[in-house]
């Protein structure tokens, strides 16, 4: 949980190590990127860089005994609220604001982190803001969200905004490939469907994620509009299973791509393993037929993510890459 061991988010660090090192800190913070880019490995580790006792520099040395309380969860000023089922409630921010009328127990600091707090319904928000106004002394708050949009404009205000972007897949692809031991096709693909999601990327079970990605690639390798039956049961099958739905598409815009980049940039193509279904399915259409299907797959992403029926949206995404 040191800065050195923050995977591609050099820009954070280098804001944050440059806070610490002229010790002028806000007293909010807000992270914002999507899930599993070290948004909260990285607030953690300020606050053990906070309270650490014998600091390098300004990184936490991760050995004494503050650090080691962080490092187990057990140290008393740095406290973690994230939501309870879908959402963060009103009683966890009064049961915070309480612990904040008092100074920090042990260390300089009481570093207090809110995750997801695009969770916190419209009284939790209202309860931290209170807290942003009236900043207790020698506390940072740390909010981490998905996008500034998704929280009250008032919090946002209140906050220094510090943006983690998504992890680039080389990157990705490198720590899959020393860690998880995976041959460099596999991470390969694997990090550029989890769209630089380090945290999602470490988390897919490789095994059954390599089948399911075989599965769907064949699929649509062997779909054709001489047949429609198949097509719409395929985009019926991919809407019922919700969980998979977002992977899946991206998956399928992967394979879309790769059949463009066929034609005009092979070098480019991700799905390498599959490079004979490719460059068969880039024999028949032309560019522009195939920027269209890209297109369409987009329009399907959007569409969905902004809660159309997926089952319609995904059925019309179909017609116009078979067409
Ligand atoms: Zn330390």
């Amino acid at each position: 949980m040191k800065f050195e061991s923050i995977i591609g988010q050099e820009r954070p660090i280098r804001f944050l190590t440059q806070m610490l090192q002229k010790r002028s800190i806000p007293h909010a913070m807000l992270f914002t990127g999507i899930d599993g880019v070290g948004k909260q490995t990285t607030a953690n580790a300020l606050g053990m860089a906070l309270n650490c006792l014998s600091p390098v520099g300004v990184s936490a040395c991760g050995e004494c005994h503050s650090c080691h309380k962080v490092i187990s969860g057990a140290h008393p000023d740095m406290i973690t609220i994230k939501p309870e089922g879908a959402f963060i409630k009103i009683d966890q921010v009064r049961a915070l604001s309480r612990q904040l009328r008092f100074a920090p127990l042990e260390g300089n600091w009481r570093v207090v982190i809110i995750n997801d707090a695009q969770a916190m319904n419209l009284e939790a928000s209202n309860a931290i803001l209170k807290i942003l106004e009236e900043p207790p002394k020698g506390t940072v708050t740390i909010l981490t969200a998905s996008q500034t949009t998704d929280l009250l404009p008032t919090i946002v205000s209140r906050c220094q905004q510090i943006a983690f972007r998504p992890i680039p897949y080389e990157k990705v692809t490198e720590v899959l490939v020393e860690l998880q031991g995976l041959d460099k096709q596999t991470a390969t693909t694997l990090a550029v469907s989890t769209k630089g999601s380090l945290g999602k990327a470490l988390s897919v079970d490789e095994e059954k994620w390599t089948i399911w990605r075989t599965g769907l690639v064949e699929q649509i390798a062997s779909l054709s509009i001489k047949s429609i039956q198949p097509v719409f049961a395929f985009a019926d099958a991919l809407a019922r299973d919700k969980d998979r739905l977002a992977d899946a598409l991206e998956m399928i815009m992967t394979w879309v791509r790769d059949v463009l980049m066929c034609k005009v940039s092979p070098e480019r193509i991700i799905n390498k393993d599959f490079m004979t279904k490719i460059e068969y399915a880039s024999q028949g259409p032309s560019v522009n037929e195939l920027l269209e299907k890209v297109g369409a797959v987009h329009a399907a992403q959007t569409a969905i993510s902004q809660n159309s029926n997926p089952r319609l949206a995904l059925e019309v995404m179909m017609m116009r890459i078979f067409r």
